[in-house]
């Protein structure tokens, strides 16, 4: 596990009143501004004279990663830090894989069904990210690629990866955790290659899910199925997809103005903060309007529309701020703002705000927009 700044400033002069105290000459104002700065790796520990020998020993030994990173063409498998995402991030996603079988009767379909498989969520494009080609013989493996990494069963049982085959959910679930604590927290080195999950074929969707879910969550870098399935994998990817988060950065995209299906000056003009799952929801539904548009998007530190507004993230004050600085005023003949339905409350504070404007309050749900649309158009 990385020093946390309170385990590094127990060595420093600081914490024991010694010569040198807060002497700055580090360039911190204290010592232990030193020692968080040095634990998030913003400065480098030359800097401080005074620093033990132990506490050097003890950083250069923390700062190598101790699980490894496997490569397999663009995929990384592996290179986690920490036990729990909230203590820093998780840095590879758990790389979902299928095994296909090139003597199988099925072997074109099967290939056929993965390379068909794509799902979008929050604007990020996501396909099975590795083939594992049983028998491949002399079988042609640059034509199979698109954004779907293929490789031999011979080449990736050569990798340096630990393989847990799922016999009994208790024994993987507990195997895994063991594994993970080796390596992170008593930084075993024995312990330090990735781990995959080895999922048989099973007609239980519900429970190969299940028990998929749970090993995502805990701790496996890569699910190897031997069944494709593509409900199960746009589940998981979704699961994946928040668990991989920076839990240090919000979701969010830039505060501006948005244009859908060539506006003009008698267009609509949609309204939401900046967190992304919010706007990616309500631009996928007036993209699809085929209905010109501007969505006008408020910095809000990427909080969604109910949690900003109670944070006072989204007051009205500041969103006339957003409007003049966008200067929508010159954009459009369009006197109207259609605000989140969840929003409500707030109509007459943005009306008192903004009285160049009607305000309308729109939908809870984005899918609820057309139909909206519909209604006032
Ligand atoms: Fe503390 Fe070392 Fe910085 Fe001086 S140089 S303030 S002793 S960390």
């Amino acid at each position: 596990m990385q020093l946390s700044g309170l385990e590094i400033f127990k060595y420093l002069p600081g914490s024991q009143k010694a010569a040198h105290t807060n002497c700055k000459e580090c360039g911190c104002p204290t010592c232990m501004a030193f020692a968080i700065k040095l634990a998030q790796k913003q400065i480098t520990f030359d800097r401080c004279k005074y620093m033990p020998e132990e506490l050097k020993n003890l950083y250069k030994k923390n700062l190598k990663s101790p699980q490894k990173t496997i490569k397999i063409d663009g995929l990384k498998i592996g290179g986690e830090n920490v036990m729990y995402r909230h203590e820093k991030k998780f840095v590879n996603r758990t790389v979902f894989a299928v095994v296909v079988d090139c003597k199988s009767p099925d072997f074109n379909e099967k290939l056929k069904r993965i390379k068909n498989f794509e799902i979008n969520r929050i604007n990020e494009k996501m396909k099975v990210d590795l083939v594992i080609l049983k028998n491949a013989g002399k079988h042609p493996l640059k034509n199979l690629c698109d954004e779907t990494v293929y490789i031999e069963e011979k080449d990736f049982l050569k990798l340096s990866l630990k393989k847990i085959i799922d016999n009994s959910f208790s024994k993987t679930a507990s195997e895994l955790v063991k594994i993970r604590t080796k390596a992170i927290t008593e930084r075993d080195e024995k312990y330090s290659d990735p781990v995959y999950v080895y999922l048989k074929s099973s007609p239980n969707k519900f429970n190969l899910c299940a028990r998929a879910s749970y090993y995502l969550c805990k701790y496996a870098n890569m699910l190897v199925f031997e069944d494709f399935d593509e409900s199960l994998f746009a589940t998981l990817m979704t699961l994946r997809q928040n668990i991989y988060t920076d839990p240090q950065k919000p979701l969010q995209v830039e505060p501006k103005i948005y244009e859908f299906n060539n506006p003009d000056e008698n267009s609509l003009v949609f309204m939401t903060t900046n967190f992304a799952l919010t706007f990616y929801a309500v631009a996928n539904e007036l993209q699809n309007l085929k209905v010109p548009s501007y969505l006008i998007v408020t910095p809000a530190g990427g909080m969604s529309v109910l949690t900003a507004w109670s944070a006072e993230k989204f007051t009205a004050k500041m969103v006339a701020k957003t409007l003049k600085k966008f200067d929508i005023l010159n954009k459009v003949k369009t006197r109207e703002i259609i605000i989140p339905g969840l929003l409500a409350p707030m109509k007459k504070e943005l009306e008192k705000a903004l009285p160049e404007f009607k305000i309308i309050v729109g939908t809870i749900e984005a899918y609820s927009i057309a139909e909206f649309v519909k209604k006032i158009t």
